[in-house]
Formats: structure tokens, sequence, C-alpha cells
């Protein structure tokens, strides 16, 4: 009986990571919506059931549905997602497609780096380079929390790291993402309202302290290794993310 338990749960682990092999990649034209590796209410009590089922299937599908009605017989069209991004924002004229396109690729890193079993300290490279930059993973979550509470409106805060490797939180409004700049998403706090306000109504910095409970290191410590930072090569993450 626990072996076919065990069985049917790697049989649904493995199902949603086979959905989500291209979510970076256009199927036939169109974009998928993420797979969630867990269940609405897996997250609570940081995140409620309700607030996941919105965020999930009606804000996240409705920038992936928007995304696509805009990229269809246009140059986007073939592109991997954080390419559609970089090269969206580098024109006026394609303003909407970058503020969807951001958001598919804002939510899709988001919802795949939390975890019922997260929380804790991340290990390895990750956490000396935490420790070499802010003193202490406490220090990192303070700094964190305070960039995330001085955001105005709406928009990102993320873990970035720079082509030499070097952590830094920066700040991104509406559906901004870093590798417009040419950092490396490692981490990313979704600030806009709906994140959270059901949860915590206008306590954001409430919502942001609850997620460290829930932050899945092992996805993040994944993210920060594959882009080479032992090689001082940030840019093969970016690759690799445009492979995705
Ligand atoms: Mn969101």
């Amino acid at each position: 009986m626990i072996c076919l338990m065990l069985w049917l749960l790697l049989l649904c682990a493995t199902t949603a990571q086979a959905e989500n092999d291209n979510i970076e990649v256009a199927q036939d034209g169109l974009f998928q919506l993420l797979v969630l590796p867990y269940d609405y209410d897996a997250l609570e009590p940081a995140i409620g059931r309700k607030t996941m089922q919105l965020h999930h299937s009606k804000h996240l599908k409705g920038y992936v549905d928007k995304l696509n009605r805009l990229i269809v017989g246009t140059r986007y069209a073939s592109m991997p997602l954080s390419r559609i991004v970089v090269l969206s924002d580098s024109t006026v004229y394609d303003q909407s497609v970058f503020n969807n396109a951001g958001q598919v690729l804002n939510h899709n890193l988001y919802f795949t780096q939390l975890s019922p079993d997260g929380g804790g300290e991340p290990q390895g490279i990750l956490a000396d380079a935490i420790d070499n930059k802010w003193g202490s993973f406490n220090a990192f979550k303070q700094a964190f929390n305070n960039s995330s509470a001085e955001l105005f409106g709406a928009g990102w805060v993320w873990l970035v790291c720079d082509h030499e490797g070097e952590l830094y939180i920066v700040q991104e409004p509406n559906g901004g993402n870093p590798v417009t700049r040419g950092l490396v998403p490692l981490l990313g706090v979704d600030v806009w309202e709906h994140a959270y306000y059901l949860d915590y109504q206008n306590r954001r910095s409430d919502y942001v302290d609850a997620l460290w409970d829930i932050v899945d290191w092992s996805v993040v410590e994944e993210r920060y290794e594959a882009t080479g930072v032992i090689e001082n090569n940030c840019q093969s993450a970016i690759e690799m993310l445009s492979e995705m």
C-alpha cells in the first residue's frame, strides 16, 4: 500500500514536471499555463487557497492568454519567453507584449520557487554568496523585506546575480523582469496586491515575512548554480532560461 502511494506521488510529480518542461517555449505558437507542482491550499497559512486559485487560474492564465493573442503572426511567435521579454522591452511599440510576457515569466519563476516543504536557509555557494554580501541570512532577509516594503505601487522584488555572480536585491515596477538589465532572476516576490490582499489586506510586510516559510531554496540554489558562477559567467543562465 505504501509502495503504491509512493508510486502515485512519483507519477504525479513526474507528470507535472513533464507538463512544465516547455513552459518557456510556445507549443504550436501557444504558451501553456504553468501546472502547479502543489495544490491551491498547499501553501497555507502563508498563502491561502483562494489567493492561489485566483492568482494562478485567473491572473496568470489571463497573462498567458493575452500574450498568445498578441504574438500571433509576429516576430515573437517562435521565441523563448525570456527573449520576448528582453526584445519587447527595447521598443515602445510592444509594451503590451512586454507587460504580458514579463508577467508570465515572473509568475512561472515565482510559483516554481515555492513549496509546502520550503523554508529554512539556503546552502552551498548561494549561502556563501549571501553571507559575503549581507553578512548573514537574517540580514539579507531584512534587506529584502525593506525593499519589498519600499516598492511603490505594483511590482516585483528580486534576488538576482550579475555576470560576476555577485548578488543584488532589485525592484522592478509592474511586470518587469531583471533579464532586461542582463541580470539573472534567482528569487522573485510578487508584491502586486492580488498576491496578498485577500490574506493580508494592506499588510504587505506580513505577506513577505510569511513567504520565507515556503521558499524552496533548492530551486533558488539550482538557478544560482546554473548560472555557472564558478566560471564567472552568468550569461549562461540567461541562455539557459531562453532554452527552457
Ligand atoms: Mn501576480
